[in-house]
């Protein structure tokens, strides 16, 4: 029921060659998808040019109509969705079904979002004449997001670009095209016209984009992934001065002051840390604890990593999954031994199993071991003590990234005064979960530009036009 194609114009096309999409339990082979190049990328563009005007000329409720019935297709298809998000990227079942929710919500907010974009009437400072401003489209947009969350990271995009009057390419990561292919023939379903959204598959990402952004018809790019891809797409698209929204790499501490909850804390770990296997831009780093609760928080969470069920994500006891490749397994290995190399004591886990790597805990890791430095993307949590609020803060903003961080305190004036230094887009206060479809999602520093979400996220897809209005 998976369309495997290019999604161009509104039809489902074949290409020269196909790539295969594998199983991350098993290595099984999922399905063979076709693999776009750059004349597949440049006939989807003149798609979504042509298409562009008169999408962006549909009254913003029946804009808003389209995405409500993709929303509906999206939420009665949900276990199908949820399934090939196991299949292709595998995390268990049940954070499959939180993710198609949280996929379905951003196409229902930004549905309740289209009819809202609006301008204003100001009184020019010497009252002869009047600025009226008005919000439109920027064009075509061009849309990579990463294999992590493969159906929310696409919405989080698709839906304020199709509420603001953009038309679409969709560019999903390789290592789980299915998903999106399948939300593309919802968003068809629902309605949305020839051209409007198109999508890319490939295996082969850097010529087709590169060939994208080098095109003055492309007005925007929206990036979701690594940091070090960011930058490099930052660089393409500055020929052309292009728009750009960058969701990047995140290093999030997680700071536990001692008058905090500790019971809630150690729940707010687990959810930070194992949420996505721990493969997620918000996924908890590095877990800051002051001193005098330092060593019960990191037993309390040892022992609840320990019970922590590894298994295919298509078994319902498995609460954590395989990591998504071999390259990601030997990356989170090579992290925890460099720690242990550099002394830190494995508390729990510790020791890849198969395709899978356990939930591990570490204490006693030193500054300079690479796993404070770098996103681990894997259910590795390493602890470290604190004395004091400002050596927290200056271990919490101690990193090139600023996405979010995680604050557990009591005092509801810390929890005020700590987060106005920290620098970071996000602060989650006593929770472990930020992310929702009406949040402005998004970082500061090498975390990235601008927002998802939220009332923020449409703006990423409209320019301001200014009229002067003479009234002399
Ligand atoms: P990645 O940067 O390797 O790939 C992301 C996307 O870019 C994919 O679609 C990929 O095909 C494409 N890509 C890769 N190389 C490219 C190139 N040279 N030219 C053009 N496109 C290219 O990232 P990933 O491994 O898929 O995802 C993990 C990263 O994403 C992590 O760093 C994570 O923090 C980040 N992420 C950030 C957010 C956020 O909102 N800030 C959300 C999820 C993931």
């Amino acid at each position: 029921m998976t369309p495997t194609g290019c999604f161009i114009g509104g039809e489902w096309r074949d290409t020269d060659r196909r790539f295969p999409v594998t199983d991350p339990a098993t290595g099984q082979t999922l399905a063979e998808v076709a693999d776009a190049g750059p004349a597949d990328a440049l006939a989807a563009l003149d798609a979504a040019v042509a298409a562009q005007d008169a999408w962006a000329a549909t009254p913003p409720r029946e804009r808003a109509a389209v995405l409500r019935r993709a929303h509906d297709g999206l939420v009665s298809r949900g276990e199908e969705f949820a399934l090939l998000i196991t299949r292709e990227m595998g995390k268990p079942l049940a954070e499959s079904r939180a993710e198609v929710g949280y996929a379905a919500d951003f196409l229902q907010w930004f549905a309740e979002e289209s009819v809202r974009i609006s301008g204003e009437y100001r009184v020019s400072p010497g009252g002869d004449f009047r600025i009226v401003t008005a919000r439109q489209p920027v064009g075509p947009c061009l849309l990579v997001s990463p294999w992590n969350f493969p159906l929310a990271m696409i919405t989080r995009k698709v839906g304020p670009a199709l509420a603001a009057g953009c038309t679409a390419l969709l560019k999903p990561a390789e290592d789980t095209p299915l998903s999106c292919l399948l939300l593309v023939q919802v968003l068809a379903d629902a309605g949305v016209p020839a051209g409007v959204v198109n999508a890319l598959p490939t295996s082969r990402p850097a010529p087709l984009v590169e060939r994208l952004l080098a095109d003055p018809r492309l007005r925007k790019l929206s990036f979701t992934g690594s940091t070090e891809v960011g930058r490099l797409l930052l660089a393409q698209a500055s020929g052309n001065v292009l728009r750009t929204s960058m969701e990047l790499g995140g290093n999030a501490p997680f700071l536990v002051f001692a008058d905090a909850d500790l019971n809630a804390a150690v729940d707010g770990a687990v959810l930070a840390k194992l949420r996505n296997g721990g493969q997620s831009c918000v996924a908890a780093n590095r877990f800051l604890v002051e001193e005098p609760v330092a060593e019960e928080f990191a037993g309390r969470l040892a022992e609840r990593m320990k019970r922590v069920r590894l298994g295919p994500g298509t078994d319902p006891a498995s609460e954590l999954g395989p990591l998504i490749n071999a390259r990601q397994r030997r990356r989170v290995a090579g992290l925890v031994d460099d720690a242990v190399a550099h002394g830190a004591r494995v508390l729990a886990g510790g020791h890849a199993e198969g395709p899978f790597y356990p939930a591990t805990v570490l204490t006693g890791v030193p500054a300079e071991a690479r796993i404070h430095q770098e996103e681990i993307f894997g259910p590795v949590a390493p602890v470290t003590p604190f004395a004091g609020e400002d050596a927290a803060l200056a271990l919490a903003n101690a990193t090139p990234y600023g996405l979010v961080v995680y604050l557990y305190t009591g005092s509801l004036a810390r929890a005020l005064r700590v987060s106005e230094r920290l620098e970071a887009g996000m602060v989650g206060v006593n929770r472990g979960l930020v992310s929702n479809a009406a949040a402005p999602f998004g970082g500061i520093k090498q975390s990235g530009l601008g927002r998802e979400g939220g009332f923020e996220g449409i703006g990423e897809y409209v320019s301001t036009k200014y009229l002067a209005l003479d009234t002399a």
